[in-house]
């Protein structure tokens, strides 16, 4: 007798239900763990660039937002704009699950509301011995292949020791909430203040979300004081919805592959969420590995999982690594400002997520 399902994803996530619509359109039999009910919401920036776009697209989800057409970059005194080379979307995280979900039930995705407890990761070069998933509910379920995409904190990262220790160093936290003000820009902006970031997605065209970023102690601070052009443009508002949060944001992978189960998205690692690229890598790397999985061949995954995004990871961790420096960190905005071209190609190359 063959597993229980072809696909058993865990998590369902925007990441974990792109991977379940894709591998569902390739004719698989794929079942979605998930414990929460949607629409779920979730701490994120909420902007879609170009290429996560484009594969949404290609799963047939097309999420009502607000259009995005370039990303600035202010301190207050300096600002730069980079055009996006085609538009991005500021889509609320509700309205983005929420389509995610109608989709996944069109192609007859099975989506259980239950918690992945325990797994054993199968052998990846013998279909005789296929994964095997304990569910909350007291269920074991076989299964062909396994896609994680089970969040920053991956329980199924940890359950087979995919994970690698943090790197000594300052950890960075993420907030985020909204706001109930048109927005006055056309794209996302990123105000850089003396110690944390905090940037601004219109997602409506009454709302715009507010990210901030930041080492601990996070904290939320409605009256914006460290950032003065900020707080002229919210004052007198209120956040308009809860303050979510998450972190420590850097999580480090051995390895995207253990036997028959892949990691995607955050579960695969995380660099920050300054570029606001994880949409962008998480959506090709669910491309990815269903691909792997088509062609029964986990390694293959593994192999190509690094060079997902390999740029853009590389321009977060350098931006990271000058934001980190006080002196130097003074200087991002400053630079980006006068050589503005370099900074319009960092920005082309994270939105096409190369
Ligand atoms: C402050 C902030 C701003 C960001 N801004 C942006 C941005 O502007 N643009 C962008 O593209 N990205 C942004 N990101 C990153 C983006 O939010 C993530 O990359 C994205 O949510 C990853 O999706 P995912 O499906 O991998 O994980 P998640 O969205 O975290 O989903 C994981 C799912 O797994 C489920 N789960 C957990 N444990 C289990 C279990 N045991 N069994 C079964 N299911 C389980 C959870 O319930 C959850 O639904 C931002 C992140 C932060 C923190």
């Amino acid at each position: 007798m063959g597993p229980d399902v072809d696909l058993l994803v865990v998590g369902g996530g925007p990441v974990g239900l792109v991977t379940a619509l894709r591998a569902a359109d390739a004719g698989l039999a794929v079942t979605v763990v998930e414990p929460r009910r949607g629409p779920v919401d979730k701490a994120c920036g909420e902007g879609l660039m170009p290429a996560a776009l484009d594969r949404l697209g290609q799963v047939g989800v097309d999420p009502d937002g607000h259009d995005l057409a370039g990303i600035v970059y202010t301190d207050g005194r300096h600002r730069v704009r980079a055009p996006l080379t085609r538009p991005g979307r500021g889509v609320r995280r509700t309205v983005l699950h929420a389509a995610l979900l109608e989709a996944a039930e069109h192609a007859g995705v099975q989506v259980r509301h239950t918690r992945m407890v325990g797994i054993e990761p199968g052998d990846a070069r013998d279909r005789a011995r296929p994964a095997r998933v304990r569910t909350a509910d007291g269920q074991a379920l076989t299964a062909a292949f396994v896609v994680a995409a089970d969040g920053l904190h991956s329980p199924t990262r940890r359950a087979l020791g995919l994970e690698r220790p943090a790197r000594p160093g300052a950890r960075r936290f993420g907030l985020r909430a909204h706001y109930a003000v048109a927005p006055w820009s056309d794209g996302v902006e990123v105000h850089w203040s003396r110690d944390a970031e905090a940037y601004v997605t219109p997602v409506a065209d009454d709302l715009v979300g507010v990210a901030l970023l930041s080492r601990p102690p996070g904290r939320f601070d409605a009256g914006w004081t460290d950032f003065p052009a900020l707080a002229g443009r919210l004052a007198g508002s209120e956040p308009v919805s809860a303050v979510r949060g998450a972190g420590p944001l850097r999580q480090r992978v051995r390895s995207t592959v253990s036997g028959r189960v892949l990691l995607v998205g955050d579960a695969a690692g995380y660099v920050d969420a300054l570029t606001g690229e994880g949409l962008t890598l998480g959506t090709a790397q669910a491309f990815a590995a269903v691909d792997a999985v088509l062609a029964g061949t986990p390694l293959a995954y593994a192999r190509r999982a690094p060079a997902l995004g390999r740029r853009s990871t590389l321009l977060t961790r350098s931006l990271l690594a000058a934001s980190g420096q006080r002196t130097v960190r003074r200087l991002v905005v400053p630079a980006a400002a006068r050589v503005p071209a370099l900074y319009r190609g960092a920005v082309r190359q994270l939105a096409d997520g190369r």
